[in-house]
């Protein structure tokens, strides 16, 4: 059977790179599109030579037109941290709009399964907690974190509409913070960021009280539950993440004593404005439908995620 086709939008950042490793190592040919404003050609580097991997430097936000078969087009190309939105506000917005577009045009003309990855951002600073798919969420529209939450509203909506007007069978995924190799060392996340400051030995910089709450899925867990859901009958959203929830607080103390230290030095910063008070997934759709949940512990995967870092960190990669 010839082999089928897999395109990636996004395909050279975090989440999409590792897709590009699973979909090669479950034998399908990818496609991985990607302008590398956030994204790294580093970390789809291993693949360059494999005759099933291509990569197109391209802005998804801008038509395309690809040759040949594809069976499924996963649409993973989005600024995601909110220093990189903050910073790159309008191509935030065009890709989670014109993108998302020009990525369910693709999928429609190859009449390919469409995949969308959206964000428990959509929530925005929730009133209902956990948050189940069915919360309507509470957004502001016009704060810092407007483009991208509106972006992946928006892109909801489309996907929708495209399944009920050209019968499409789409997904929705809803990821919540998700963390592992491949994050830039620097792209203001608090993952990658507490990382950072406990290998150069500086205090960690919580921002607020450090009360807020994040709970954090290492990537390994997140690809597996996108696989389960874009085989699956079920069009979402689903949200995916992990639901053991910590205070950025406590998560600090666990990266300082995974380091071998005791408690961390801190630094207090002011919050920034709209950074929600509180979040984690209510997976039960995920548990009761897909058969998927988390399996990697926050004390094991920073580990890893470390070890990640550390060897970046000497090859001079930022
Ligand atoms: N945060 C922090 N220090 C940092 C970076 C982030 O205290 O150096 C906090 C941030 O204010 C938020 C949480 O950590 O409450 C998670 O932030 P992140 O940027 O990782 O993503 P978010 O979940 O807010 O989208």
């Amino acid at each position: 059977m010839p082999k089928k086709t897999v395109l990636i939008t996004g395909g050279a950042g975090f989440i999409g790179s590792h897709l590009c490793d699973r979909f090669i190592k479950e034998g399908f040919k990818v496609i991985a599109v990607d302008n590398l404003i956030t994204g790294n050609k580093g970390n789809i580097a291993h693949l360059a030579k494999n005759k099933d991997f291509r990569f197109i430097k391209h802005d998804i936000s801008k038509p395309i037109r690809i040759p040949g078969q594809v069976h499924y087009v996963l649409h993973f190309a989005s600024p995601a941290s909110p220093i990189d939105y903050l910073q790159l506000s309008i191509q935030t917005m065009k890709v989670g709009a014109l993108g998302t577009h020009n990525a369910l045009g693709i999928a429609k003309a190859k009449k390919a399964v469409f995949f969308l990855a959206s964000t428990s951002e959509v929530y925005g600073d929730p009133l209902e907690h956990p948050q189940k798919e069915t919360y309507w969420g509470h957004v502001n529209p016009i704060g810092p974190r407007g483009v991208y939450d509106e972006a992946k509203r928006f892109a909801e909506a489309l996907t929708l509409a495209y399944k009920k007007v050209h019968g499409m069978d789409v997904k929705i995924i809803r990821i919540f913070n998700t963390y592992g190799p491949r994050m830039r060392l620097k792209d203001g996340r608090v993952v990658p960021a507490f990382i950072d400051q406990v290998l150069h030995g500086k205090p960690l910089t919580i921002f607020g009280d450090g009360r807020q709450t994040r709970s954090f899925c290492y990537v390994d867990d997140l690809v597996e539950g996108i696989t389960r859901l874009l085989f699956s009958k079920l069009t979402g959203p689903v949200n995916m993440g992990n639901p053991r929830e910590f205070t950025i607080r406590q998560f600090a103390d666990l990266v300082v004593k995974t380091q071998g230290g005791h408690k961390a030095r801190i630094v207090f910063k002011p919050l920034p404005k709209d950074d929600p008070k509180q979040r984690r997934p209510d997976i039960t759709q995920a548990r009761t439908k897909l058969g998927w949940e988390p399996k990697v512990r926050l004390e094991e995967g920073i580990v890893k995620t470390i070890a990640y870092f550390k060897e970046h960190i000497n090859n001079g990669r930022k």
